[in-house]
């Protein structure tokens, strides 16, 4: 009667693949709209080698890891190899330079804790931050990249939980909840922790790609192509991924004692990481370790105030998820 019971759970839960794959769908950017980002991306290339011969330009950050929605903004590096460059100083004259070009809106934000300039390009209609010399950025965006391409689940359940995040209001780091970066960790993580494995860890892998910025060393396996099948023995449908990410974190999740890690693919103790205890700001209610800084927890922007209302809406969300009787409605709803 149980494994009666289980399956029936089962396929219930099975009913909403098509709404969550609609949902999915209804936020993939078009064609369209990339193509008018590398527009505008060519624009800002022609104006900056003007400036800057040797300098180039990365777009990082959704419109790049396969994780964006569609009517994003677009976040750009400029990467300048001058050992002393003066970063405010950059940033006035490539607002100059961009404002002289009819774009609009443009702002040097130059004491932001990442300083940048921030533009609205009138053509395309799209908006977006300049950094300078952000490569670790420009990495790990490839990273999350080369993650999607091995299983389109991860793609799925990260839209999923960044379109949950946004509604809910637990997408803001200045009010102490987290980034949509972290959230993608968090969902890869879990795809590397499901059995058998939906996601490979490709940090642990044999090295085919490195790269070294400010004596880190970045190096992983990047020929995702030969693991399209990685995943395949798993036969979890988004559906039940989605209960049983926001059961994970709702119920699951050792807060007190574990560390999630994307470069491991594995739980880490806190105490093995001295984040024990609050140091500074960063009080380590919640860790995520970096995949390649790895002293940085992006759970760090959580407090106290901020740790109760994220774990009341992973509860939340496994709530309706396990009993609502129209959860692809009600875990949108605004908050
Ligand atoms: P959104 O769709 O919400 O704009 P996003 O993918 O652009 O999502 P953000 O959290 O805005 O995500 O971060 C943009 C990029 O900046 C990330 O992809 C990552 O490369 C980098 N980044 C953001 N936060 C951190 C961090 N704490 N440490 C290192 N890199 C970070
Ligand atoms: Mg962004």
């Amino acid at each position: 009667r149980i494994l009666k019971r289980q399956m029936l759970c089962r396929n219930d839960i099975d009913r909403l693949n098509a709404p969550f794959l609609a949902i999915y769908d209804s936020l993939i950017p078009a064609e369209e709209e990339k193509a008018k980002q590398k527009q505008l991306l060519t624009l800002l290339e022609k104006l900056v080698c003007k400036e800057w011969p040797k300098a180039r330009l990365y777009l990082y950050g959704s419109c790049a890891n396969s994780f964006g929605v569609s009517k994003s903004d677009i976040d750009v590096c400029l990467a300048i190899e001058d050992a002393d460059i003066n970063k405010p100083e950059i940033l006035l004259r490539l607002a100059d330079i961009l404002q002289s070009d009819n774009l609009q809106n443009v702002q040097a934000l130059t004491r932001a804790r990442v300083p940048i300039v921030k533009l609205m390009d009138p053509v395309t209609g799209i908006s977006c931050d300049i950094c300078i010399n952000n490569i670790l950025a420009v990495i790990n965006t490839k990273l999350l990249r080369d993650y999607a391409q091995i299983d389109a689940r991860l793609r799925q359940l990260a839209f999923i939980v960044k379109h949950w995040a946004k509604s809910r209001g637990v997408n803001e780091t200045y009010q102490g909840t987290l980034s949509s970066y972290a959230y993608v960790l968090m969902c890869i993580h879990f795809l590397q922790q499901r059995r058998p494995a939906i996601l490979p860890c490709l940090q642990e892998m044999e090295t085919t790609y490195s790269a070294t910025v400010d004596d880190i060393e970045c190096a992983f396996f990047d020929q995702v192509e030969v693991l399209r099948n990685f995943g395949s023995c798993n036969k979890e449908t988004i559906s039940q991924l989605v209960w049983a990410f926001f059961n994970y974190w709702a119920y699951r999740h050792d807060y007190a004692n574990s560390v999630i890690s994307v470069r491991t693919g594995s739980i880490l103790s806190k105490h093995a990481k001295d984040w024990t205890r609050r140091i500074g700001n960063d009080r380590h209610l919640i860790c995520i370790e970096d995949p390649f800084q790895t002293s940085h927890d992006l759970g760090r922007v959580v407090d106290k105030h901020s740790i109760k209302v994220l774990r009341e809406e992973f509860e939340r969300a496994a709530y309706i998820m396990q009993c609502d009787p129209n959860p692809c409605v009600k875990l949108f709803e605004p908050y």
